[in-house]
């Protein structure tokens, strides 16, 4: 199975999310569990989740993404950030047991001038605290792309979180086409690239792909979206990755600058490009 998505706006609810996908022939998508800069989250109204999940298994989708609010820090000097950070990601978890067998993904963290070691040490333990043996979402971190003192740039520190997570099989990764470009990571050596994800993480941990141009050259650690085909990547390349047969059967969300017309329009160009 395809799976392509864009991120979606949760303003209106979880069944409205749906049904807006359905509209623009996507079958999977993203959305944050709450405002961005991570203010309260709203109540859930389980019927709302249950009509959401009846949508998504009536309609075939594959696997939803959560997402977490990008200003969390787990890895941040200051013990309120990274005590804000667990109990915001520990109540989004909870609430994703509405909505559950889909991913929770979040940004590791920055180490803020600590050195890496420190952030790893601090995004290890945050884990360790929040994932439970009972929850039936995966959490996902994703791969950046470097800016500041962002962790998770290279799949090394990457795998390093894993190793140190004892619930790791509750984990994986979501891999931004952006970010990983933006770290310095080729994906026009779509082979090589993949290779090295699987000996250091392993394949089987891709969950997610996040499918981004970027504005930026290799290795530019800037962070900045493009729509398909307008930046660095290019279509070619972003094609071998929707087709590359490691990458079947995970959703692909696209995060690029769109309206939801240019996000129809997008997703109706990667069908195009997809070969079943
Ligand atoms: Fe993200
Ligand atoms: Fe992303
Ligand atoms: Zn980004």
């Amino acid at each position: 199975m395809f799976f392509i998505g864009c991120h979606l706006s949760s303003s209106k609810g979880f069944e409205a999310m749906g049904k807006t996908a359905l509209e623009i022939n996507a079958n999977t998508f993203q959305f944050f569990t709450r405002n961005p800069r991570g203010s309260q989250a709203k109540d859930i109204n389980p019927q709302d989740a249950q009509a959401l999940q009846l949508l998504l298994k009536t309609h075939h989708f594959g696997p939803i993404i959560a997402h977490a609010p990008y200003t969390l820090n787990p890895a941040s000097a200051d013990a309120k950030t990274r005590s804000f950070a667990l109990q915001t990601m520990a109540d989004d978890l909870a609430r994703m047991e509405y909505l559950p067998g889909n991913l929770y993904n979040f940004h590791p963290g920055s180490h803020v001038g600590q050195g890496a070691p420190e952030g790893l040490r601090l995004i290890i333990e945050a884990l360790n605290e929040i994932l439970t043996p009972e929850q039936h979402t995966t959490v996902l971190l994703e791969t950046m792309a470097g800016k500041g003192t962002e962790i998770g740039r290279s799949f090394d520190e990457l795998k390093q979180i894993l190793d140190g997570v004892k619930l790791n099989g509750k984990m994986g990764v979501c891999l931004d086409t952006c970010h990983v470009h933006d770290a310095g990571y080729s994906l026009a050596v779509l082979d090589g690239l993949l290779e090295e994800f699987d000996k250091q993480i392993g394949l089987k941990n891709l969950k997610a792909i996040h499918l981004n141009d970027s504005l930026n050259p290799r290795g530019a650690r800037k962070d900045r979206h493009a729509a398909i085909g307008q930046g660095e990547i290019g279509t070619d390349t972003l094609s071998r990755v929707i087709n590359h047969p490691a990458l079947q059967n995970i959703p692909f969300c696209l995060e690029t600058p769109n309206d939801l017309a240019g996000y129809a329009r997008e997703i109706a160009l990667l069908r195009s490009l997809h070969r079943q």
